[in-house]
C-alpha cells in the first residue's frame, strides 16, 4: 500500500501494513488519535504512518512535555533508575570522546540529567536544547547552558565537537531533516551520539501491550535502520551496539546506540532490514493476547456494575479506552501523578491529582503494567483504603 508519510529514511512510498493503533486522547490534544504502523518495502524500517506534521509535534512538545515533571519524567536526576542510566551513558560518551575540553550539545536535553552527568565527569563546555521552557530552566539549574528550541530552528553553526541525540529521534517526524540540522551544528570532524529504543528487541521486554506504539514514539529503529538513516547524510559509522536500560528495579528496556563522525560519505546503498518487521509482527501478536486478557477482566468489572477510579492517564489508558471495554466502564475519575495531565479531561472525566481523590471510595484500577507496584504502594502510603485492582495483562 501507499504510505501517507513516506519512509522517513529512504523516501519510498510503498509500505506494508502491520497494525492500526488507536488512542483516545485528552481534550484539546494536538496529535491524531491513531495511525497505522507500517514497514517500508524498500528498506524495512518500521514507523507510524501518521498524518501529523513536524510542526504539530513541535507544538505538542512545547506545550505538553511530560518530561517537565522531574519526578515522573525522564531525562532528569530525581528518578534514580533514569539518573543511573544517564550516568552510564555519560561515562561511555566521555571515554569515547577522551577529551574533557570538547564542546557538547544535548538536543532534547529534558531536565539536563545527561549534561549534569558529563559535568561531573569534568566536561565544562556543555549546552542543552529543549522545546519546553520548564526543561530549559531545569537544565540551567544543573549548571549547563540551555536554550529553548528544536531540531528545526536556527541555532549556532559549526559550533560543537559532539552532539548528543539520546531518546529523541524516535519522536521526530522529519528524521532526515534532524540529521541535516545536526551536521550543521558540528565542527568539521565532529561526532554525533545517537541512542533510541531498540525495536528489534521490543518483544523481549514486553511488559505492557504495544507499549512502544504511543503518541510520541513514531519511529522504530534497529541499528541497521539507524545506520541507513545516518549514513545517508554526511556521517560515517564509528561504532554502535545494543544495550539494556533500567526502567525500574524489576524491568529493563532495550536501546541501540552509536557514534558517527561528520565526514564526506560515499556510501550509496541501503542494508535492508529483513528482521525488524518480523520481530514487530511477533510483538504485535503477543500484545494483542495481553489486550484480550485485560479486556475480559474489564468486561467482568462492567458486568458487576463496578464504578472505577482509573489511576494513570498514560499511554496504556489511552489505548485501553480506544480498544477495549474500558471505554464502556463506569469511570468516576482519572488520577495521574504528572501535573501536566491535571486540569485536562479524558473520556469526559477530569484527570485529578492524587490528593483530590481522598473523598472517593470507589475501587481504583491501576492502569499501568510498568509502574503498578509503586502506585499501589503510593495509594496505601496516602492512607487510602479503596480496593485496588491490578490489570491482568501479564502472560506469565
Ligand atoms: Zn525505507
Amino acid at each position: 500500500m501507499k504510505a501517507k508519510r513516506i519512509c522517513p529514511i529512504c523516501e519510498s512510498k510503498e509500505v506494508d501494513f502491520l497494525h492500526a493503533q488507536k488512542f483516545e486522547l485528552p481534550e484539546d490534544h494536538p496529535l491524531t488519535a491513531g495511525y497505522d504502523v507500517v514497514s517500508c518495502s524498500a528498506c524495512g524500517f518500521v514507523y507510524a504512518d501518521t498524518e501529523a506534521t513536524q510542526a504539530d509535534y513541535d507544538r505538542f512538545y512545547a506545550r505538553y512535555s511530560k518530561y517537565e515533571d522531574a519526578k515522573t519524567g525522564t531525562g532528569g536526576i530525581e528518578n534514580p533508575f533514569d539518573w543511573k542510566r544517564q550516568q552510564e551513558t555519560a561515562r561511555y560518551i566521555a571515554e569515547t570522546l577522551n577529551d574533557r575540553t570538547l564542546s557538547v550539545l544535548d538536543v532534547g536535553c529534558a531536565n539536563g540529567g545527561m549534561l549534569k552527568a558529563l559535568k561531573e565527569l569534568g566536561f565544562e563546555n556543555l549546552c542543552g536544547i529543549d522545546p519546553s521552557p520548564v526543561c530549559v530552566e531545569n537544565t540551567r539549574r544543573v549548571g549547563a547552558d540551555a536554550h529553548q528550541g528544536s531540531l528545526f530552528q536556527p541555532f549556532k553553526e559549526n559550533a560543537y565537537d559532539c552532539v548528543i541525540l539520546s531518546h529523541t529521534l524516535e519522536h521526530v517526524q522529519d528524521v532526515r531533516g534532524a540529521m541535516n540540522w545536526i551536521a550543521k551544528r558540528l565542527k568539521p570532524n565532529g561526532v554525533v551520539y545517537v541512542e533510541t529504543p531498540d525495536a528489534k528487541r521490543y518483544l523481549d521486554f514486553l511488559y505492557a501491550p504495544l507499549q512502544d506504539f504511543n503518541t510520541e514514539h513514531i519511529n522504530h529503529f534497529s541499528l541497521t535502520s539507524l545506520r541507513n538513516l545516518i549514513e545517508r547524510g554526511d556521517f560515517i559509522f564509528i561504532e554502535g551496539a545494543s544495550k539494556d536500560l533500567p526502567l525500574n528495579d524489576k524491568m529493563d528496556y532495550p536501546a541501540v546506540y552509536g557514534f558517527w563522525k561528520l565526514a564526506k560519505n560515499t556510501k550509496t546503498y541501503f542494508s535492508k532490514d529483513d528482521v525488524l518487521r518480523q520481530k514487530i509482527n511477533e510483538y504485535i501478536a503477543r500484545s494483542k493476547e495481553m489486550i484480550q486478557r485485560i479486556d475480559r477482566q474489564i468486561e467482568d468489572l462492567i458486568s458487576s456494575n463496578t464504578p472505577l477510579i482509573v489511576w494513570c492517564a498514560g499511554q496504556l489508558t489511552l489505548k485501553l479506552l480506544a480498544e477495549t471495554s474500558l471505554g464502556r466502564a463506569d469511570i468516576v475519575a482519572f488520577v495521574d501523578n504528572n501535573p501536566i495531565n491535571h486540569q485536562k479531561n479524558l473520556h469526559g472525566k477530569p484527570i485529578l491529582p492524587p490528593a483530590k481523590i481522598s473523598q472517593l471510595d470507589e475501587p481504583i484500577l491501576i492502569a499501568t503494567l510498568l509502574h503498578h507496584q509503586s502506585i499501589a504502594k503510593q495509594i496505601r502510603d496516602m492512607g487510602l483504603t479503596n480496593e485496588i485492582i491490578l490489570l491482568q495483562g501479564s502472560l506469565t
